[in-house]
């Protein structure tokens, strides 16, 4: 165990206590949804739920990897999934109204298809519910899965997000069943199949891992096509997870988010309290209008 740090004042939270985020409670509950806002104890739940943005996490609540960051449980899940989830995703989406919306899942490596058309039912469920809805998924890496991920990509979301997480030097103690290389071409995969998607990733810093090392991570997502990017602080869920190593200020934030401009990422957010999901509608709206 390690001791938790202090945090710095730019860390504040809203407390969830607005009108909005109990409905968005409500919603989600009567559809015996998941979100990861609540999984993963995000800070930016008052804030984000008062808007009904709520990024659901579909395949269920126990997830075959064991994340040294990740607050989602780790173990066996049970077996199969559940084959109405899908509707019940598209029937929230249409309940919320939303302009945007964000899914993400636990891995499942016990799937033969590591959950790639659990994902594509989702994401044909929403058009159908909901057809104006802009669709962006936050996926597994579907290491060892054969391909599998073609079919999401031909589902055509219209943001296929991968999160890198860290640098390549941290990969075996916090993301230890994944590989760096892999997810890279995962993301480079998506846009050589479809160029019209937009890919994002995603960084969290204050692991240990230097300047140096995030600007090459810039330069290999760029590489590999990648369109946006976020950046966001690590924050120790419990004792148990990975130590943060510092926390990093918001002017490193804003000299990271510059210089990932000039790199050519269309868009960035780099601030402490980003997350994969944050303003993630707002982002993409603007973006399209720009
Ligand atoms: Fe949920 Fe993402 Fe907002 Fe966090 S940032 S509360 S995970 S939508
Ligand atoms: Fe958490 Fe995702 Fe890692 Fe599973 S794969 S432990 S949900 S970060």
């Amino acid at each position: 165990d390690t001791p938790i740090l202090r945090k710095p004042d730019w860390i504040r939270v809203k407390a969830p206590t607005s009108a909005g985020y109990a409905e968005t409670r409500e919603i989600v509950k009567s559809k015996g949804l998941i979100t990861v806002c609540e999984e993963a104890g995000c800070p930016n739940i008052g804030e984000c739920w008062e808007k009904k943005h709520a990024t659901m996490m579909i395949m269920g609540d126990v997830c075959t990897r064991a994340c040294s960051f990740c607050n989602v449980s780790t173990g066996k899940p049970p077996a199969g999934l559940d084959a109405d989830e899908p509707r019940r995703v598209g029937e929230a989406v249409a309940e919320m109204g939303l302009e945007h919306v964000v899914i993400t899942s636990v891995d499942r490596d016990d799937l033969e298809d590591g959950g790639a058309m659990h994902f594509v039912h989702v994401i044909n469920a929403i058009r159908a519910a909901s057809p104006g809805t802009t669709i962006e998924i936050l996926t597994p890496d579907f290491l060892r899965k054969d391909g599998w991920e073609n079919r999401v990509i031909d589902a055509r979301p219209d943001v296929f997000n991968h999160n890198l997480e860290t640098v390549p030097r941290l990969y075996l103690s916090i993301r230890p069943g994944a590989r760096y290389y892999h997810s890279l071409r995962l993301l480079q995969k998506v846009k050589d199949r479809d160029p019209s998607q937009f890919t994002k990733s995603g960084l969290m810093v204050g692991l240990g891992e230097t300047k140096e090392e995030v600007m090459q991570v810039m330069d290999d997502m760029r590489s590999a096509g990648v369109d946006f990017l976020t950046i966001g602080q690590y924050l120790q869920p419990t004792r148990k997870h990975a130590a943060i190593d510092r926390f990093v200020t918001p002017e490193e934030f804003k000299a990271l988010e510059e210089i990932a401009r000039a790199k050519g990422f269309l868009m960035v957010s780099a601030t402490p309290l980003t997350r994969s999901s944050y303003h993630a509608g707002e982002d993409f709206a603007r973006m399209r209008a720009a």
